[in-house]
This record gives structure tokens, sequence and C-alpha cells, in this order.
């Protein structure tokens, strides 16, 4: 099999706040194999936040100069600020084999189906209930009420999406929710 069909695509995709990161942290101690692409993105860092690390963090002309340049497989309006995914850093890592995990919204999602059809294996989470986001959107602390404000309005409209994905789950029970989605990813990259 050629190295580029080696490589596996998995997609998370969920309201900000389910638990994604967190999820996506245990997934990669897991799955050593499993390399985790790192967008770029207009947002600000939040405290611990590291360049290049958890995202490229890049000034709105610089993103606009590289959506004309063609650098990003896909980019959304997401909360107020840009996110987007870089062209070459996939074509290198599916390249070498490698298999690939994204944290993208549901636009990034659709966008990566229509790409990659079904080599995109999509995984939506839910919360549990919007007040349990709310509850952890506050717990994290990392962001300002207008904008928990803005992500929970959001957050509504992208669980109406659930159902269109892959697989879907609800991050309920931390250690629980962890191990469907560790046996539905282990399935995916045949391990
Ligand atoms: P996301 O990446 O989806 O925005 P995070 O991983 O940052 O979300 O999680 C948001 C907050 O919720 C964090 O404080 C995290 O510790 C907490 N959290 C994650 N999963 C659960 C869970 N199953 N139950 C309760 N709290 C959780
Ligand atoms: P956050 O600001 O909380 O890190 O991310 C906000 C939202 O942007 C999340 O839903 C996350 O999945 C999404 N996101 C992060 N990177 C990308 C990307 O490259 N493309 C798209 N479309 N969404 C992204």
């Amino acid at each position: 099999m050629a190295d580029i069909e080696r490589g596996k695509i998995v997609v998370i995709v969920a309201p900000s706040g389910t638990g994604k990161s967190s999820l996506i942290s245990r997934l990669k101690v897991d799955f050593p194999g499993l390399v985790e692409s790192v967008s770029h993105t207009t947002r600000p860092p939040r405290e611990g936040e590291v360049d290049g690390t958890h995202y490229f963090f890049t000034e709105v002309e610089s993103f606009k100069q590289m959506i004309e340049m063609g650098v990003f497989i896909e980019w959304a309006e997401v909360h107020s600020n840009y996110y987007g995914t870089s062209k070459e850093f996939i074509d290198m890592a599916l390249k070498k084999g490698q298999s690939l995990i994204f944290d993208l919204d549901v636009q990034g999602a659709d966008s990566f189906k229509d790409y990659f059809g079904k080599k995109a294996n999509i995984i939506f989470i839910a919360p549990p209930s919007l007040e349990d986001l709310e509850k952890r959107l506050r717990g994290r602390a990392t962001d300002k009420d207008e904008v928990i404000k803005r992500r929970l309005n959001n957050a509504e409209k992208e669980i109406l999406r659930k159902n269109d994905y892959d697989y879907c789950l609800v991050n309920d029970e931390f250690e629980s929710s962890y191990a469907r989605l560790k046996e539905i990813v282990g399935k995916v990259l045949g391990v």
C-alpha cells in the first residue's frame, strides 16, 4: 500500500468547552503515532498556550494573505476569529504514512468530507447538556464572559449537526467517554 494511503485521518468536532482538547491529549498518549495538526488562528493565545504547539498565532492581515496564497486546505471564521489548516502539513505527514488527528469546527469538518471523502473519519462529541457546557467553559476560566456567551450561542447550532458525521458520542463521565472514543479511534487506525 502506498504510504499516502496508509495514513488515516481522524477529525474531532465538538462545541467549544465539550472536552475535545482533554480527550485528544489522552489519545496522543495511547496512540503515540497519531500526529496532531497545528492550525493557524487569529485568536489571541490563552494563558499557557505556546505558538507552534497549540496553534500558529497569526495576525489577521497575514492570515488573509495566506488564504490568497492557497496555504489552507480549509479555513473558517469561528467565534469571530479565523482558523485554518495548512495543506503542506497534511501532505507531508500523509506522504510519510503518518496518521493525523484534527480538531475542527463543523465548517472545517464539512470541508474535510468534501475534500477527503471516506478517508476523513469524523467524530462529533457532544456535551451532556448546554448547562454542563456552560459550567465547563466557566470552570476552565480561560475566556471572558462575552466570549463564553458567543461560544454557547454557537454550540446550540453546532449540536444540531451531531448526527451528520461518521460517529457521535457524548462526553458525560470523562473516563467512560474516553474509553468509547479510544475504541473508535483504535478501529479507524486498525490497532
Ligand atoms: P474543548 O477543547 O472542547 O474546548 P477542554 O478540553 O478545554 O474543551 O475542556 C473544557 C473544560 O471541561 C476543562 O476544564 C476540562 O477539564 C473540563 N472537562 C473535559 N471533559 C470533561 C468531563 N467529561 N466532565 C467534566 N469536565 C470535563
Ligand atoms: P478554540 O479557540 O477554543 O481553540 O477553538 C475554537 C473552535 O475552532 C473549535 O471548534 C475548534 O475545533 C475550531 N478550530 C480549531 N482549529 C481549526 C481549523 O484549523 N479549522 C477550523 N475550521 N476550525 C478550527
